[in-house]
């Protein structure tokens, strides 16, 4: 959220994805649809949009996930009783429109499933978090623009691979790479996160916006996890990566007397600013790599102090430590991990209360 989120050039792919599982799983919930119409043929057009999405997904059904075939999952929801139908399909249309939630005056998400009964639930779910695990790792039916295909369709890998080349801060292949979240490295094993949980909300386990790349750190609890990324059920103080960005609003405060970082934003955008602190501890993250960073610079002048001592050199003055701070800032590159909490240890580090500080921290020096 520090950073800019963009769409991907296959993210039209995984809209297009999006459409047909809400497609599919409203003509499960029809009343006329009963479990012997789900067949190849049944799903031809117009329950889809074209064959080769029928086909497609009559492939993914034939899969056997815990025992049992997910085909066999689509006839259970297909025959649970009407009322049960119309409580998923209202459920399926509000997941669906996602968006609506960020327009002023949004009614409130549902936060409690659709279906009374847990095992149903659980069947529906498997079923739609099937697309995600199964069909998006071997490809969708779809070209990166959306255009339904019965070969080559887009990868999870490949997703993978044009959201680091489009997020990808420094074009040198070998750069580090930066998490849009926190600023931080998004190291060797990042996650595709779902940012609204694919658990809770399974219809959006493939949706163009509800998929990010982001760091291991981010991504795992005690940080994100599977926290609610809404306030029961309301949307109004949170940022959204697409849909809200908070790169722009979210800012990093320094906290003088607790020589700390604050994720902190204008009086306007604060409790969205809050939010994001508390779902992924951005100050507490921020104010380590800030002290840790200060440990670096305190250490490597302590050294010099003393190898000036051991040849008999005159000690560091004031305007040593100052000429110290200003070529490490000048040297800070907005395209490396973790630039605005460094950045913010400088100015710090500037003030003259803090050098003076540190020029009697290392006169202790011995
Ligand atoms: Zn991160």
């Amino acid at each position: 959220m520090l950073k800019p989120v963009h769409r991907v050039v296959c993210s039209p792919a995984l809209a297009a994805c999006q459409q047909m599982m809400q497609r599919f799983a409203l003509w499960l919930c029809q009343p006329a649809t009963a479990p012997a119409h789900v067949s190849q043929q049944g799903l031809q057009p117009p329950v889809l949009l074209t064959a080769i999405e029928a086909d497609w997904l009559w492939g993914l059904l034939q899969r056997i996930e815990s025992g049992q075939t997910l085909l066999s999952r689509a006839q259970t929801i297909a025959a649970l009783p009407a009322a049960q139908k119309t409580a998923l399909a209202t459920w399926v249309q509000t997941i669906s429109a996602l968006p609506a939630q960020f327009q002023p005056g949004a009614a409130v998400w549902p936060v409690t499933r659709p279906l009374a009964s847990k095992q149903d639930w659980n069947t529906f779910k498997a079923l739609m978090e099937s697309v995600y695990e199964k069909g998006f790792v071997d490809g969708l039916p779809y070209q990166g623009d959306g255009t339904p295909t019965a070969a080559g369709g887009v990868t999870y890998a490949e997703y993978v691979r044009a959201f680091r080349g489009a997020h990808r801060l420094n074009p040198n292949p070998h750069a580090r790479e930066v998490c849009v979240l926190c600023g931080g490295p998004l190291g060797d094993t990042p996650h595709v996160d779902h940012w609204v949980t694919k658990g809770a909300f399974p219809l959006l386990s493939v949706c163009a916006d509800n998929l990010q790349l982001i760091c291991s750190t981010c991504n795992e609890a005690p940080n994100k996890g599977q926290k609610p990324v809404h306030s029961a059920g309301s949307f109004a103080d949170w940022f959204h990566p697409y849909l809200r960005p908070g790169n722009g609003c979210v800012q990093l405060d320094y906290v003088p007397p607790a020589f700390a970082v604050r994720c902190a934003a204008a009086p306007a955008d604060q409790p969205k600013a809050t939010n994001l602190d508390g779902m992924l501890n951005l100050s507490s993250r921020w104010t380590r790599e800030f002290k840790a960073e200060y440990a670096k610079h305190q250490d490597l002048l302590h050294r010099r102090e003393r190898r000036r001592i051991a040849l008999g050199q005159a000690r560091h003055s004031l305007a040593e430590i100052q000429q110290h701070v200003q070529q490490w800032t000048a040297t800070l590159s907005p395209s490396e991990p973790h630039h605005a909490v460094h950045s913010v240890l400088s100015h710090a580090l500037m003030q003259p209360a803090r050098t003076r500080a540190w020029l009697a921290e290392l006169a202790l020096v011995i």
